[in-house]
């Protein structure tokens, strides 16, 4: 494989040089993080499902007309997106207790929110991503009044649609975080969807067992995860029945080969 110029590393993506100007290869690397980076680990596979994964709800989500910067898979571990300039605010969106805001507020994991919630942080691995408000990012100048408008309004979009794609699988979307970036044309910066939506960054409960199908398994100790992330592929048919471990087996293989 030709080099090519690493643009950022993240905790669980490498982003690389596009093949044209304005764009970037998004690359799924196996590593899990949590809890700030204080617990690592690998999850064999999961960098290859998230990318189909990803794939698959930003191609949906562009159909409903959710701007992202999401192009087209290249392989099992890379895709094609557009660069932006990220927006430093993770948006996160809840739907039912669960996490630190179980944690903070003393709301029982699984209680059902009488409305979406939504909070954002301040994207910082030094400061270990701390909640902030409209006012924080409005006096630092994070994001203009007229951005964060549109970011609420994707989010909720994308929650909407979110949650009745999961519904229809048999998955409750408990909460997620999202990622928005800018793209300028001429001197107008538009906002748009970009990072991942995973198992990683969602939680996503069996909607008649409650059992967790992402990254809670890892961060919790509760094991299976790869398991749970082919079964939440399986069941948004990115999977063939019965050959969910052939696909893994198969960049397995690649891998092996040194490619
Ligand atoms: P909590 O605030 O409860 O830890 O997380 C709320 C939701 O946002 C969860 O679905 C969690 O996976 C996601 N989330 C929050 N922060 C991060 C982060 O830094 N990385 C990832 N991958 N997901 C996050």
């Amino acid at each position: 494989m030709a080099r090519r110029r690493q643009i950022y590393e993240g905790k669980a993506k490498i982003l690389y040089e596009g093949p044209e100007p304005g764009t970037l290869i998004q690359y799924f690397k196996d590593d899990a993080t949590a809890f700030n980076a204080q617990k690592k680990g690998t999850i064999n596979g999961k960098g290859v499902l998230n990318n189909r994964i990803s794939e698959h709800i930003f191609t949906l989500l562009g159909l409903i007309g959710v701007p992202t910067h999401f192009i087209r898979r290249l392989n099992m571990r890379e895709q094609l997106i557009r660069q932006v300039e990220i927006v430093p605010i993770e948006v996160m969106v809840r739907n039912v207790a669960a996490g630190t805001l179980s944690k903070r507020l003393g709301i029982e994991e699984g209680t059902q929110l009488p409305r979406t919630i939504i909070e954002y942080a301040y994207k910082s691995d030094e400061l270990g991503d701390p909640m902030i408000t409209d006012e924080h990012i409005a006096a630092f100048g994070w994001a203009s009044q007229e951005e964060m408008h549109d970011i609420a309004d994707l989010a909720i979009r994308i929650n909407d649609f979110l949650c009745g794609l999961f519904a229809g699988i048999g998955i409750r979307l408990v909460d997620f975080k999202l990622e928005f970036g800018r793209i300028w044309d001429n001197d107008y910066g538009r906002i748009i969807l970009a990072d991942e939506i995973s198992p990683d960054c969602c939680r996503l409960w069996d909607i008649k067992t409650n059992e967790k199908l992402d990254k809670d398994r890892f961060r919790r100790d509760l094991g299976g995860e790869a398991e749970a992330y082919q079964e939440v592929a399986r069941r948004l048919g990115l999977l063939p029945e019965g050959e969910d471990s052939a696909v893994l087996d198969l960049e397995q293989h690649r891998r092996d080969r040194g490619k």
